[in-house]
């Protein structure tokens, strides 16, 4: 189309929406469809969240707050950091945002720009890459490899480093894979990074309480040589079963904070009010429904880890956290979109192809564990049909 920006081509979407749309379409078909294509919780959100949303708007909070977030807010959070990683953060660099999206957003349209290199994991979130390319930054791929538990290698990420470099995106636990960065692996690439002061980091630490068996979130703010080029990306949509909510938050250092808030004083203004006193809530009440979760999630998860490595030609490892299997499948070279389309179509399944997640997904399918167990069953039972047809 004439008159548009070129750089709005360059913009990519995220398929797990495109096949919840398909799904709701076979849905309304009246066919039953089993969605294990979408990325949120499938529980309500607790009540005392709800209800301290309702109070605050029977308490009359209905316009415009500061643009960062409430203060109430903020400091809950900063307690929430210190409680979980012993680690202080001045609440001013805090910016509640609606979801934890919007920083992945504003952190890309303040470091991409034609001839510079951002690096981002494979496979990995599908927004990271939409919105370097976007941008006209490089895309520069990190492999997550599944003989590596889907973690990265700090020194195989130090020589993609160039003075190109302006950002490194993280991930852990990640999206599509579960995997699980290791501390050692941690502290190797903050010493490492000392040689490339100019580097930011974004860690998209939106799954840090969704962890199984041994397995410890390392927050990247806690290694002090870094600590002013780490950009923190949290929220509440996955802990808290929150996703519709729109509730996120970003750690800033001193030097970019005011750029992130401008950004977001020029398109949100600030956080629906009555979530941010929900966020409170979420923050300072009862952990029982969240550990609730993640108990019923890991029990979920080992079932299917499970029953996927009993079928032949399919390969799963054990995820460390996140509520996603990430099966490597081998059917007659089908590629995984058309593995996942066949699901769908066929069986009425969704899953997300991992090739939507980087070149090195290939191979794989997304499973989300957001579903009951009886889903979960019979997601098993269709697979192994399609694999014995
Ligand atoms: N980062 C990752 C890795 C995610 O998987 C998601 C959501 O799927 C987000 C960020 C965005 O979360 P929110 O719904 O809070 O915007």
């Amino acid at each position: 189309m004439d008159g548009l920006n070129k750089s709005m081509y360059d913009i990519g979407s995220d398929s797990a929406f495109a096949i919840l749309a398909r799904s709701q379409e076979l849905q309304k078909a009246g066919n039953d469809v089993i969605n294990l294509g979408i990325g949120q919780p499938d529980f309500p959100t607790p009540s005392n969240i709800v209800q301290a949303a309702i109070n605050a708007l029977k308490e009359g909070h209905h316009g415009y707050t500061s643009s960062n977030g409430i203060l109430e807010l903020r400091k809950a959070v900063a307690d929430y950091y210190f409680k979980r990683n012993n680690i202080e953060i001045n609440p001013n660099n805090i910016l509640i945002t609606p979801g934890g999206k919007s920083i992945i957003f504003y952190t890309l349209l303040m470091f991409g720009e034609p001839n510079s290199e951002i690096i981002t994991p494979d496979p990995g979130f599908i927004a990271y890459k939409s919105m370097i390319d976007y941008t006209g930054a490089k895309c520069v791929s990190l492999p997550h490899r599944m003989q590596n538990d889907f973690s990265f290698d700090a020194d195989e990420l130090l020589s993609l480093v160039n003075e190109r470099t302006k950002l490194i995106i993280l991930n852990s636990p990640a999206n599509p894979t579960g995997g699980v960065v290791t501390d050692v692996e941690l502290q190797k690439l903050a010493e490492g990074l000392l040689r490339f002061p100019k580097v930011f980091i974004l860690s998209d630490e939106i799954y840090s309480r969704i962890l199984f068996d041994d397995h410890r979130h390392h927050t990247l703010l806690k290694y002090p040589e870094i600590r002013d080029r780490v950009i923190v990306l949290d929220g509440w949509s996955k802990t808290y079963s929150m996703t519709g909510w729109r509730l996120g938050f970003g750690i800033f250092p001193d030097n970019i904070f005011n750029f992130a808030e401008k950004l977001a004083i020029n398109s949100h203004s600030c956080v629906n009010s009555a979530a941010q006193f929900a966020g409170i809530e979420a923050l300072n009440g009862s952990q029982e429904s969240v550990e609730q979760m993640i108990n019923t999630f890991k029990s979920r998860r080992d079932f299917l880890v499970n029953e996927l490595n009993k079928i032949p030609s399919i390969e799963c490892k054990k995820p460390g956290g996140a509520f996603y299997v990430f099966p490597r499948i081998n059917k007659n070279n089908m590629s995984s979109i058309e593995i996942s389309k066949y699901l769908l179509e066929k069986k009425f399944i969704a899953t997300v192809p991992g090739s939507s997640f980087g070149n090195l997904g290939e191979g794989f399918l997304r499973i989300s564990y957001a579903s009951n167990i009886k889903n979960l069953e019979k997601f098993i039972l269709c697979l192994k049909e399609f694999m014995n047809e």
